[in-house]
């Protein structure tokens, strides 16, 4: 029985590479530098894996931005608009590819959430008429790297049926007809790393999903078959983030040498597979959870791993991570400052190496007293004083059908709305958060110190605020926010003000890029202390005359980007949070802010991959929102946020959110999302992202007029609004001001043409 993980995260501990990136960008250190930080981790997590005891270290996990990108890099799919970066440097190629190159006005790749997590790839643009010129992988060098070191590599890619499920084809391109051109850059790289590796892991976790056309599955065999000449007996081919149900017998027909399945997520695939699997495939059984913080349950882990070990005989059979442990943060050993049944419940990437180890030993009878120790803290927890709250519990059980409804239907909410709020066609509007300065960051940290006193902090925040909205003023946008500089994350803000959360103090995970995010930790049941928003807007709003926006997370995002205790169902977790948003609600509303934004920026990533758990999903979540937001008056104006652009699969699931107003990513897509809003017959109003907050580059007034002249085409003028595509946190004023200066004026013309 052999071990592994799926991918450890590349960040590093102290989020060194976050550092090494951004004095890259900035021009602060070369590429020789930022190199050396790379080898350095890469080395440092390959010996974590060799010291607790993994018989095989990853490599081609690591990356500079993003794996897709490699494999975009990889395979030469470099879109025509790139050409200009043709003969850069290959790291400034790259970067531009990841985010866009301001001096020749070029919008970066566009990110979308990776599966059900919140990391995001960037999306390859695939071209048929686009030459491409194949590049290297840096798996190559890892590896050799990894073996001059003394260690067993296995390699890790991003397969090709995954890559070009992912990408998004031009009109006119048909993606699957690309196979033929990738493949023999596949097959070349396998070639390479076959007699370097005992197993080559190549990634399809789409064959977990509804993401492969027919037309797909029918090339499957073929394909597989070439890869599999070029590294015969080397690949593992790796599913993860769900069960096999209607791809089974592709992967069990794969030919490959083993199979990786994702036991976190679909145990139920197990006899199936068995039942299926070829005499000469190796299984390999991801067990220990790569999305989660915690404990493995060892008693719960082994019986499968037994129940598989003497079936095929322990030497078919692989232990592993369910899925790279990128999702989770890196080493929890640090984490002092956290409830003691908590910390010990914890399992961050390092101890799950480690776990993976004793697992093996307890599957093969040599780990009584592991299994004895583990057992242990699982009792201590479950018997916990916070788990288990009755008054959380039976006001969650007494949740009614009509506390799921508005009190008025949409036509009748928005006549009541339009009465009072008197805003222009186009009305102009933020998604909430202004750019976070040095000295708002500073304020915080200050506070977070202990080296301000309430009022001092009080004070600062009411400064910052007084100045944002004096900006939005002069600007001339029609409703205002109140710019969110006492939030450091749209998360942790309500989590730290909500009982049942904790906070990790070095818990980072990466998002994209060299954005990190710290989850909260939900561990028991989560109620609302005391109003959590209501005197920074009400503050705001005694400021201006126009209309202020109050600004929540929503239930499901606040689920969603923290990790969720595994001892009560996500639903049941996620409803305790939509009570405490309610009553949120309420008191804004009772002191006198009647435009509400509950922003649920991860509702589509937390649906799963397969169309069984998906519908399930969307169900309880969308009811969440409502049971958030219905609270709210026919007069008060509920806003929804979110910042994506795959649509399509839940657009009605969006429309049954009901929200009075929603606003969305759509710059980067060229307003195409619209079009399946208009075909769903969407009735309340929109406002797509006129310009891309994610990239420095700043739109001009005509850029930004021509988008909304083209979503125009899609939503009647009395239902557009004009936005950005996300908050302005991660932007500086000197890039916010002009381009919203720019939409603004953008607003205004389209206004005068419309007459
Ligand atoms: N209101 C949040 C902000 O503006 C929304 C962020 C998000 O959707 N990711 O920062
Ligand atoms: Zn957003």
């Amino acid at each position: 029985m052999r071990t592994h993980i799926l991918g450890f995260p590349s960040i590093g501990k102290a989020r060194e590479l976050k550092r090494a990136l951004e004095s890259f960008w900035q021009g602060q250190s070369d590429a020789a530098a930022l190199d050396a930080v790379r080898r350095d981790l890469e080395a440092r997590h390959w010996g974590i894996q060799q010291a607790a005891g993994l018989d095989m270290v990853v490599c081609g996990d690591f990356s500079f931005y993003d794996r897709m990108l490699d494999t975009t890099l990889m395979l030469g799919a470099l879109p025509a608009r790139f050409a200009p970066c043709a003969e850069d440097a290959p790291l400034d190629r790259y970067f531009a590819l990841a985010r866009g190159h301001a001096g020749r006005n070029l919008p970066a790749l566009e990110m979308t959430k990776w599966f059900d997590t919140n990391y995001h790839y960037l999306t390859p643009e695939l071209e048929a008429d686009t030459p491409w010129t194949p590049g290297a992988h840096p798996v190559l060098e890892s590896v050799r790297r990894a073996r001059a070191l003394g260690f067993t590599p296995k390699a890790a890619l991003i397969g090709p049926f995954t890559w070009l499920a992912l990408g998004k084809a031009r009109q006119g391109t048909d993606p699957w007809a690309l196979l033929e051109r990738i493949l023999p850059v596949y097959a070349a790289l396998l070639r390479q790393l076959a007699p370097l590796c005992p197993l080559i892991q190549v990634e399809e976790p789409v064959l977990c999903t509804e993401l492969l056309p027919a037309r797909a599955a029918d090339l499957f065999k073929n394909a597989y078959a070439a890869l599999n000449t070029a590294a015969p007996d080397k690949i593992l081919l790796t599913t993860y983030f769900g069960p096999l149900t209607r791809h089974l017998p592709l992967a069990l027909g794969s030919g490959c040498a083993a199979l990786h399945l994702d036991l976190t997520r679909g145990p139920g695939q197990l006899e199936p597979v068995l039942a299926g699997l070829p005499e000469n495939m190796t299984l390999s059984l991801g067990l220990v959870d790569g999305r989660n913080i915690w404990k493995t349950d060892y008693a719960r882990a082994a019986a499968p791993l037994e129940r598989v070990a003497s079936a095929l005989g322990p030497e078919r059979v692989l232990l592993g991570s369910s899925c790279s442990l990128l999702h989770c943060p890196v080493d929890a050993t640090d984490e002092t400052a956290l409830p003691p049944q908590v910390r010990d419940r914890l399992a961050f990437a390092v101890q799950k190496c480690t776990e993976l180890s004793e697992l093996k030993a307890v599957a093969l009878g040599r780990g009584a007293d592991l299994l004895a120790a583990n057992a242990a803290v699982l009792r201590q927890w479950r018997a916990h004083p916070e788990a288990v709250l009755p008054a959380v519990r039976e006001r969650a059980a007494a949740v009614t059908p009509d506390m799921l409804r508005r009190a008025a239907p949409a036509p009748e909410r928005r006549a009541a709305q339009a009465a009072w709020l008197r805003l222009p066609l186009l009305p102009t509007t933020t998604i909430g958060s202004f750019p976070q300065t040095a000295a708002i960051r500073q304020t915080r940290r200050a506070w977070k110190r202990g080296e301000i006193n309430p009022e001092a902090y009080e004070a600062a925040i009411r400064a910052e605020i007084a100045h944002c909205i004096r900006k939005q003023e002069e600007l001339g946008l029609d409703v205002l926010v109140h710019g969110e500089a006492e939030r450091n994350d749209m998360v942790e803000y309500f989590g730290q003000q909500l009982g049942g959360f904790c906070f990790t103090q070095n818990g980072w995970v990466q998002s994209y890029g060299s954005r990190c995010v710290k989850p909260p930790v939900i561990y028991g049941d989560i109620y609302r202390k005391a109003p959590m928003t209501v005197s920074w807007s009400t503050y705001a709003q005694s400021l201006t005359s126009k209309p202020m926006k109050g600004m929540l997370t929503g239930p499901v995002t606040i689920l969603c980007w923290s990790f969720v205790r595994d001892d009560l169902p996500r639903d049941q977790v996620c409803r305790q949070i939509a009570l405490a948003l309610r009553d949120e609600v309420a008191d804004l509303e009772a002191a006198g802010i009647r435009i509400i934004q509950i922003d649920e920026a991860a509702l589509r990533e937390g649906m799963p991959g397969n169309s069984a758990d998906a519908a399930v999903y969307l169900q309880w979540a969308v009811d969440a929102f409502l049971l958030a937001s219905c609270g709210a008056a026919p007069a008060t104006q509920i806003h929804s946020h979110m910042c994506y652009s795959e649509f399509n699969a839940i657009l009605p699931a969006i429309a049954r959110m009901d929200a009075d107003v929603i606003s969305i990513e759509s710059s980067r897509s060229g307003m195409e999302l619209l079009d399946a809003f208009a075909r769903y017959d969407y009735r309340n109003q929109v406002g797509p992202g006129v310009y891309d907050i994610h990239s420095p580059r700043v739109p001009d007034t005509e850029e930004i007029a021509g988008l909304l002249r083209l979503a125009l085409r899609h939503i009647p003028k009395e239902r557009l609004w004009g936005n950005p595509d996300c908050g302005l946190k991660t932007r500086r004023w000197e890039e916010a001001w002009p381009a919203l200066q720019h939409m603004v004026a953008a607003a205004r013309q389209v206004r005068a043409e419309l007459g």
